[in-house]
């Protein structure tokens, strides 16, 4: 009756990005790219909740929506454009019509994707999962912590920190 949980995250060996599955019990999350194992502690996932990130252990998670990013700005542009084109054919109405069509599609689609989970620490992602109560949205000032304590363990490579280039 339970969606598998889905996450993504950097493997802390090869620093690729894994996407994998982790079914209700699991005792290990495997990366697809090194073959290096993280263990899964039997209380990190209880009852549908995450208790903490299952790669760094941290309890720090954010909800966020699970809204996916690129198909947004995609019916943007496309909106924009069909618009810029009706626009052009004298088609005033129909070019207004589209953009308001475009943006409600957008919020639509906002208001129906589900939640998904996110660790401040290193920017774990886990969907398919139930928000618990210590769960709450994003917050700037653990976030900020987060990012400071990263900053001083890497020197220089700051810029990693929160790029999500895949
Ligand atoms: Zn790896
Ligand atoms: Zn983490």
């Amino acid at each position: 009756m339970m969606k598998a949980m889905q996450v993504r995250f950097r493997c802390p060996r090869c620093e690729q990005t894994v996407r994998g599955q982790v079914a209700p019990g699991t005792s290990g999350l495997s990366c697809s790219h090194c073959g290096g194992t993280l263990d899964v502690a039997p209380d990190a996932v209880a009852d549908g909740h995450l208790n903490y990130c299952l790669v760094c252990r941290s309890q720090d998670l954010f909800v966020r929506k699970d809204f996916p990013q690129r198909l947004g700005v995609g019916i943007v542009i496309v909106g924009f454009l069909c618009s810029a084109w009706a626009w052009h054919a004298y088609q005033i109405t129909l070019a207004f019509g589209i953009l308001f069509a475009t943006a409600g599609i957008d919020v639509l689609l906002y208001l129906l994707v589900g939640e998904a989970l996110e660790c401040y620490r290193c920017h774990a992602h886990y969907r398919g999962v139930t928000p618990g109560e210590r769960q709450g949205a994003f917050d700037l000032e653990t976030h900020e912590r987060y990012r400071q304590m990263a900053a001083r363990k890497s020197v220089g490579t700051e810029a990693e920190v929160g790029n999500e280039s895949r």
